[in-house]
């Protein structure tokens, strides 16, 4: 397992990412209706043609959300 988001972190089952551009934030636990992604899904296993539902950034363009 060696799959990072941009900023070098890792990305675990429940991690949130944020879309840099527009500050959209992927929730594993809500998934994306947009894409019909369902809840439970870690970003890691979104497929890789999936991009940000508000502004289609793609994957890369997403940066792990810190809890604190
Ligand atoms: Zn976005």
């Amino acid at each position: 397992m060696d799959q990072r988001a941009g900023d070098g972190a890792p990305i675990g089952p429940t991690t949130r990412l944020e879309c840099k551009v527009c500050w959209h934030v992927y929730d594993p636990a809500e998934g994306d209706p947009v894409w019909q992604i369902p809840p439970g899904t870690s970003f890691t296993d979104l497929p890789d043609h999936w991009t940000c539902p508000n502004c289609s950034t793609t994957k890369d363009g997403f940066l792990i959300l810190h809890d604190d």
